[in-house]
Parts: C-alpha cells; sequence; structure tokens
C-alpha cells in the first residue's frame, strides 16, 4: 500500500461532493459530526456539475448553488467550493482530486463521503488510484445497509484506519469510517416528497425549504 506523508505543518483539508439535489440535513449532519470526531474546522461542498454514476439533476448549477449557500449560512462548518461547475464535463471524482492535489501539494485531504458511495466505490472511475490523493472519511447512511464486495473488503484490509494520526501524518491513502448518525434520508426522497407536497421539514435546512417553495422546484418529480 502507497502512502504519502504529509507537510504536517498545515491541517486537514475536508471536502465534500455531491448533487446537492437538493442539500438535506443527511448532508450536513453526519460530515459536522465527523468533521468535529476529525478536529476539522472548515468543510469545502463541492457541487458537481454532471454527476457521471446518475441522472442528470433536477435543479440547474444555479438553484443548486443557491441552497447550498444558504445551507452554509446555518451550518458556518461549511464553504461552497464550485470547480466543478465551473468544469464543462462529467464530474469525475479522480479529477478534482488531482487539481487539489496540485492546489493542496502534500497537505492532508480528507474526501467525505456516505457508506452506499463507500460500498460501490469500485463502480468509479480510476478507482483504485483514489486513495492516492486523499484520505476517505466514510460517514454512516441510515437508508442504506452496507454490504462490502471483494474488492472493498480487500480495499479496507489494506487502507483502513482508527488512528486519526494517520489522517494528519500522510497526505493520503486511509479510509477512517466515522461514528456518524443514521440518517434516512436521500435527495431522491426529498424531491418525491416535494413533488407531492408533503416533505418532513426536518430533512432541510430551514431556509432551503424557503427557498425550494419561493422558487416552486420539485413540483413535478422525472
Ligand atoms: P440522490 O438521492 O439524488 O442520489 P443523495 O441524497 O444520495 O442524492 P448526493 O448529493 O448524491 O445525495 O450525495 C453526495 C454524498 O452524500 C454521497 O457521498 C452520499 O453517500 C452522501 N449522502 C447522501 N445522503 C446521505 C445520508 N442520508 N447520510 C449519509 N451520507 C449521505
Amino acid at each position: 500500500m502507497s502512502v504519502m506523508s504529509a507537510d504536517t505543518t498545515k491541517t486537514m483539508l475536508g471536502i465534500f461532493g455531491g448533487t446537492f439535489d437538493p442539500v438535506h440535513i443527511g448532508h450536513l449532519q453526519p460530515v459536522a459530526e465527523a468533521a468535529q470526531e476529525l478536529g476539522l474546522e472548515q468543510v469545502r461542498l463541492l457541487p458537481c456539475h454532471i454527476p457521471p454514476h446518475k441522472q442528470a439533476p433536477q435543479s440547474s448549477p444555479e438553484h443548486r448553488l443557491a441552497m447550498l449557500e444558504l445551507a452554509c449560512q446555518q451550518w458556518p462548518l461549511f464553504i461552497i467550493d464550485n470547480r466543478e461547475l465551473m468544469w464543462d464535463k462529467p464530474s469525475y471524482s479522480i479529477d478534482t482530486l488531482k487539481d487539489f492535489r496540485r492546489e493542496f501539494a502534500n497537505r492532508p485531504v480528507l474526501f467525505f463521503i456516505g457508506m452506499d458511495s463507500l460500498c460501490h466505490l469500485d463502480s468509479w472511475y480510476k478507482w483504485q488510484s483514489i486513495c492516492k490523493y486523499c484520505h476517505l472519511v466514510v460517514c454512516q447512511r441510515g437508508d442504506f445497509l452496507p454490504e462490502f464486495n471483494v474488492n472493498i473488503t480487500r480495499l479496507l484490509n489494506e487502507r483502513r484506519t482508527t488512528d486519526v494520526k494517520q489522517l494528519e501524518q500522510h497526505s493520503g491513502g486511509y479510509i477512517y469510517l466515522a461514528k456518524t448518525s443514521q440518517i434516512p434520508v436521500s435527495s431522491t426522497t426529498i424531491r418525491a416528497a416535494l413533488s407531492h407536497g408533503d416533505v418532513e421539514p426536518s430533512w432541510l435546512p430551514e431556509k432551503v425549504q424557503d427557498y425550494i417553495e419561493r422558487h416552486q422546484l420539485y413540483r413535478q418529480c422525472e
């Protein structure tokens, strides 16, 4: 297994990518808990432009960005990094991670993902190289029962750590399973609920819910 030493004078950089169509509490709460567990003061939210693994987002990049801005007002841990939206191509994580590595040299990068993403990681473009560029911090996901296939089991056997110092002392290479709350919600569930006008208020940051109502988003579920 290859891991790279880090510039230990620099703090770890947290990044969390998603379609955020719309951003919800299941995105924010687990990552906030994991960030606290790891001593991070900031996490960058990266809205993707064109998700390679699923249908195109229902809302425009402008709406998704506006909702993220409102979420950040309520959750000051988070800031927006819109680099993927600037690239007119599918948002492959490997390209984004290489871009971070170019910008931040050997600073440790913590790439937050949900447990469903870990279980399907071996379907990602160039998945075997992902950990060259970052550590993975995996959040529990309430609406998903984890099952590790042979590739993911091997990856975890090689790279799993429970030691935060390993993350601090290397720029990438490790996988950390965080002990976060299980929040059983997804953007898909929320879009479906909104199309019937019966969304559970606790699923969305209040200002995001107001924005969705004001702009009449997700009235029709595709
Ligand atoms: P959709 O339902 O449209 O597929 P989603 O709710 O799964 O969307 P994404 O924006 O695709 O959200 O996910 C971005 C990241 O957030 C992924 O790593 C995913 O695993 C994680 N995530 C989403 N919902 C949750 C949740 N309830 N708990 C933990 N992680 C989550």
